[in-house]
Order: structure tokens, then sequence, then C-alpha cells
């Protein structure tokens, strides 16, 4: 076994892989680049190298340093995580070269499945069924239309070199067709830097199930499946293990075609096979297809562990130490059900946008597994995946699983940022999901009863009020309160763009009375404990000014100080400004220009994304303060309206 290893890679993932290995008693080597200098792979490894800036091009892809760094901290392997260098296979001969072990699989394996075209025609060879399409070297625009036309339409355009569901197009019609494949060709030549493509038939009401396996270089075994269907815009939300509805004949079907397409490639440690399945008719082995190839450990493999109790951080590094397979296929067996949701700060109301923020608490229940890459304390930066963690159940059945899930988001406390937390849970109550009717086009579907903005009732009102005003604290006796009368004062707060005012009444140190509109209620301690009209209180997180109480997935509330409160009245709807740091793209704006509310003004291109920023109202344009190219941060003035009347 190795005696250290070279972590490359940041956040969940990183910590997750450095866990294992310490257990294994084998030192662990973070990298981290200046965004990351308090980040907590950094705190969990046994030694840190800096390799560079923020960005990811100045540090976490750049394979050179990362290699120095392990030659200079006397490491014998590098583990890549997922993202970043992950799939390059150059890296992977860099490593190689450099007489270091990747702990994955080889440049070649990685190269054979790294385009979706040729990883297709290799599979059609080994016996893998593929999805019907065409795959060709043949990329003039008449010959793909022409190809579309034969598979039949729905067709879906997909980006050769894609991932991350990017360069990927569903065309209905062939009048649509030719603007589809060049909009799929810019955005896969941007992406990736490759603007091939390749034509799908789309499945209708597809489900995304995926075969975990495990090569030895030359043997490989499954570890059963993982059903991904539950996705927004072609990414994983929830995923879970084993399959809803699938059969011993198809699994068998599955595991058998996934092993054959590993050991066609000589695939050496975790990898995933990922077929696209049409359960129109219940699950038949006469219905999946091979999409594409996962050459690393995959993100939602946690479900895999949690069923099948191997760690697979831990056969990664036998089997890279030299290690034959660690089981047998007959040695693997399934126990129980496992879901995993991906928990992202993210304004789920807003479109999804990416969030930011210092998480001013963060904390999980028991009865869950969190991997996590950040704590209390840390700050989602705008430079990388704003995941904040994966939060895992296992049951002995699905059912069980499912209510686990549930119940652990529900108590899941994190303050300072917003979060797709009750998104998450509406999505674990969701009715057909508990029956495991599941397809990828569920969550579409269904998007405005999931997307739900939590209400905060009265009690949650009167809990902000009181741990605003420090009043849930301190003992008793507390002095100042032996009044001759009861003291009362109007508290105003702002949750989720809207002004409460309140009027708390306070009796004691231990009783208070919080009028809102007509709604009273009365916090009283109770043996040391505060309940509101008699229920416990649910926790809340003081941070400054805002106040995050832990009920309905987080609500959080700030309060208005009486001498501030033109600020935080709402935001000026005279400019227009960056929610986010980030890039700007595009803007569409010049003085002088007349603008009608909703009008896209500028584009800002931040984590991975492009956001449209618009006129909050009809005017006339004043001044434009940014131009393409321009790196700004939050709160950046972009263009400015004139002074409304
Ligand atoms: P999974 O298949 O497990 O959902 P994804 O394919 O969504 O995983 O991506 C896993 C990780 O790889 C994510 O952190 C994502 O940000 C990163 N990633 C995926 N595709 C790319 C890409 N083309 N370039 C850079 N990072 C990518
Ligand atoms: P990526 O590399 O971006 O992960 P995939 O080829 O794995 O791309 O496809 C991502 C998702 O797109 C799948 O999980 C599925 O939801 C959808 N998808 C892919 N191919 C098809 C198809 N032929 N028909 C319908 N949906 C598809
Ligand atoms: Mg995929």
């Amino acid at each position: 076994m190795f005696e250290r290893i070279l972590v490359a890679n940041r956040g969940e993932i990183a910590c997750r892989v450095m866990r294992t290995a310490q257990a294994m008693g084998v030192e662990v080597v973070a990298v981290y680049s200046d965004a990351d200098r308090g980040a907590a792979h950094v705190a969990l490894a046994d030694r840190a190298v800096w390799i560079g800036g923020a960005a990811p091009s100045e540090s976490y892809l750049r394979g050179e340093a990362i290699i120095a760094a392990a030659l200079e901290t006397g490491c014998g392997a590098i583990h890549p995580g997922y993202g970043f260098l992950s799939e390059n296979p150059d890296f992977v001969a860099a490593v190689a070269a450099a007489g270091l072990v990747f702990i994955g699989p080889s440049a070649a394996a990685i190269r054979a499945m790294g385009l979706k075209d040729a990883a297709k025609a290799l599979m059609e060879k080994a016996g893998v069924p593929v999805v019907p399409g065409y795959h060709g070297a043949n990329q003039d625009p008449e010959h793909l239309a022409g190809a579309a036309d034969a598979i039949g339409y729905p067709v879906l355009i997909k980006a050769v070199a894609g991932g991350g569901g990017k360069g990927m197009r569903l065309v209905e019609a062939p009048e649509v067709f030719m603007e589809a494949l060049e909009s799929a060709k810019g955005e896969a030549r941007t992406a990736f830097g490759n603007a091939d493509v390749l034509i799908e038939k789309y499945i209708q009401k597809p489900r995304h199930i995926e075969v975990q396996v495990f090569g030895d270089g030359s043997r490989a075994v499954h570890l059963f499946e993982r059903d991904c269907s539950l996705q927004r815009r072609h990414q994983k939300v929830i995923e879970e293990a084993p399959a809803p509805g699938m059969t011993a004949e198809m699994r068998a079907a599955m595991g058998g075609a996934a092993v054959r397409a590993a050991e066609a490639i000589g695939y050496s440690g975790a990898g995933t096979v990922e077929f696209i399945v049409d359960g129109a008719d219940g699950l038949r082995p006469d219905r999946f297809w091979f999409m594409e190839m996962n050459t690393r450990l995959q993100v939602e493999h946690p479900v895999t562990e949690a069923i099948t109790g191997v760690d697979l951080v831990e056969w990664q590094l036998r089997v890279a130490a030299g290690e034959g397979l660690p089981a047998r296929q007959e040695d693997l067996a399934i126990n129980g059900h496992a879901f995993e949701a991906r928990l992202y700060a993210e304004d789920v109301p807003k479109g999804f946008l990416p969030a930011t923020g210092r998480l001013a608490h963060l904390a999980f229940p028991a009865g869950c597994r969190a991997d996590s890459g950040v704590r209390a304390g840390d700050e989602i930066s705008p430079w990388y995946d704003p995941m904040i963690a994966k939060v895992i159940t296992h049951g002995p059945t699905r059912a069980v699983a499912l209510r686990r899930l549930s119940s652990a988001l529900e108590r899941t406390e994190v303050a300072g940022t917003v979060t797709n937390l009750a998104f998450l849970g509406a999505l674990a109550q969701h009715e057909g999901f508990a029956r495991g009717e599941v397809d990828t086009g569920l969550i579409a579907r269904d998007i405005d009863t999931l997307v739900v903005v939590p209400e905060p009732g009265p009690r949650e009102v009167a809990l902000a009020v009181l741990a605003g005003l420090d009043l849930l604290e301190g003992a008793p006796e507390a002095a100042g309160f032996a009044l001759w009368q009861p003291l009362s004062r109007e508290v105003r707060l702002m949750q989720g763009g809207e002004e409460i005012v309140a009027r708390l009444t306070t009796l004691s140190s231990g009783a208070h009375d919080v009028e809102i509109g007509a709604v009273r209620v009365e916090a009283r301690r109770v043996g040391g404990l505060w309940r509101l009209d008699g229920e416990p209180a649910a926790p809340v997180a003081v941070d400054g000014r805002r106040v995050t109480v832990f009920a309905g997935f987080g609500l959080s509330f700030d309060l208005i100080d009486p001498l501030d409160r033109e600020g935080a009245a709402g935001a000026d709807a005279d400019i227009i400004e960056a929610p986010m740091p980030g890039v700007v793209k595009a803007v569409f704006a010049a003085p002088g220009q007349v603008v009608a509310k909703g009008d896209r003004l500028a584009v800002l291109e931040a984590m991975k994304m492009e956001h449209g920023l618009l006129a909050a109202r009809d005017g006339v344009v004043a001044e434009v303060l940014a131009r393409a190219g321009d790196q700004v941060s939050a709160g950046a003035a972009l263009v400015r309206l004139e002074a409304g009347e």
C-alpha cells in the first residue's frame, strides 16, 4: 500500500478520499488554490501545497504543478477525484511518466471512452447495445439532417466531447434541425473546443440507469445499478440504488453489458457505465442502451457503497497499489435501498441561480451520511461548483430509505446562503417518486409544485424576533426585566423580500408575547426550553442581524435597524447590478436607449452558467458601466437607468 498520496481535487470529494486513505493509514497531501487557503480539505490533510490562483485553470487544472507537488512531498500516487483532471488522458500519461501511480484507469482506457461517438462504436463492437443513431465522422450539416430523418424524430443532438449536460439539443421536427445543430455546435466549441456532434434517437420518458463497475486492468465486476432519473436539465438531483422496479433478468443483462464494456478497454479502478432505459412497459432486457462511460469515481457513488457495504475509495487504493480485484461477482450482494440528494447553494425560485455566501451555520442530523467539503464559517465561493453536501440515507426498503431522506433533509440546518433544500424536500415527498414512477422528465413536468417558497408562520416570526433581539439566551433572572409594567416595542424584519411588522411585549425574561397583525404568539420558557404557543421552539442560528429559523427547510429573516430603514427597503430599480461575481459576456444597452421592464440588458457568466440581467422597470439608459469581458464583483453596477419620476 502507498505510504502517502496526493489528492488532486478540492471540496467534498477531496475530503471523502482523504478520510478513507487516512483510515487505511495512508498519509494525504492536499493541493489548494488562493481561494481555498482555509478550506476543509486543506485542514483535513497531513500536508498541503499551494498550486496557484483561484481560477481552476490556474490551479486544479495545472497538471505539471500538481505532479511537482506530489514529487516534492514524496507521494507514491495521485487520486484525481471527479471533475478537473480526472478524465484527462494527457494528465494520466504525465503522472506515469513522472514515476507516480494514477489512481484510476489507464490513459488509453480514458481515451477510448473520452468521445461519445468513438465510445459508442467501440461498445457496438463489444456487443453492448447502444442508443440508435448516427455517430459517424461525417459532420456535414445536410448529412446529419439526413441521418436525423432516417432515425426519425424526435432526435437528440449531442456534443461528442460533451459532459455535464452541455452541447445537447432536443429536436422535435426537421424544420428546426439546422438551427438546433448550429447552437449545439456553438456551445460544444466553446465548452469543449470540439464542435463535433452525434445524433441519437430521443427516448420518450426515459430512465437513466447506470452500472457501477470495478476493474483490475483485465477482469471486472459490477456493483449493481443506480437510478439517476431525477434530473433537472440533464443534471442529476437525487440518485438511488437499486433502481425501482429492477428485475433479476434486467439486472443481469445490464450488469453483464457493463462488465463487457469495462473489460473491452482493459479497465482498471472504479467506473460507471451509463445507460438510457425505455421504461414505458416496465424494465425489459431489450430496452436499455449504452450512453457513455464515466471513467472515474462518480458523484453518486455513496448510494452504491450504502447497499453493498463496499468502500469504493478503499478498493481504488488497493487496486492502484497492485492488489487484484477485492471481490468476486458472487461475493457481492444488495442490502436494502439508498438515496442521495445533492445539496447546493442555489436560489431555486430565481431559476436555480447559483449562490455564494459564508455559511454562518451548517449541521446535519444523525441518521444520514453527509459528505461535505465545507464547514460552518466557510465560504461558498463563485470559483467552483456550489455544492454544499450530499445527504445519503439507507434503509431496509425503498420506502424506509426515502422516509429517512425526507426526515434528514427536514433536519438539515444551513444558514448564510440560499439552498435547494426545500426543493429536495419537496422531491423526497413527491407522490409519484414515492411510488417509484421515475423518469428524466419528472422534475420539469412538476416544477411548479416542486418549487415551493416556504412561508413563515407566526411562530417562526415570533422566534426570529426573540432570537434577533438576543432574548432567547441568558439567565431567567437577567437584569432589567423586573419592570412594573410590560415593555412593548415594534420590531421589523425582512423575509423573502417582504417586510414583516411585529409587536413585542416583554412580560419577564422568560415570557414574551409577539403580535403579528391580529395574531398573538405566546413565547414562554419552560424548564429552560422555549415554547411558542406550547410548541417547542425550532433551532435557530443568529449571524449579525440575520436569523435563520430551521423550520420549513430554513427561513431566514433580516432584522431591520430602525435607523437604517431605507437601505433595507429593497433593491434600487435604477441600477442593474451583478447578482454574483462573474464575467460580463455581453451588454445590450447603450446610453439613451429606451428599455422596457424585463428587457435583457446584459449577460453575466458565473459558475459555468449564463445569467440574463433584466431591466427592473421601464426607462431610459443613462449610463453603461461595464463592457463584455469585464470581471465584476457581486453588487457591481452594470447599467444605470435615468432616475424615474
Ligand atoms: P455525474 O455523472 O456523477 O453526475 P457529472 O458528469 O455531472 O457527474 O460531473 C461530475 C463532476 O465533473 C462535477 O463536479 C462537474 O462539475 C465536473 N464536470 C463534468 N463535466 C465537466 C466538464 N466538461 N468540464 C469540467 N468539469 C466537468
Ligand atoms: P453528459 O455527458 O452530459 O452526462 P449523457 O449522454 O450522459 O451526457 O446524457 C445526459 C442525460 O441526457 C441523460 O442522463 C438523460 O437524461 C438525457 N439523455 C441522454 N441521451 C438521451 C436520449 N437518447 N434520449 C433521451 N434522453 C437522453
Ligand atoms: Mg452522463
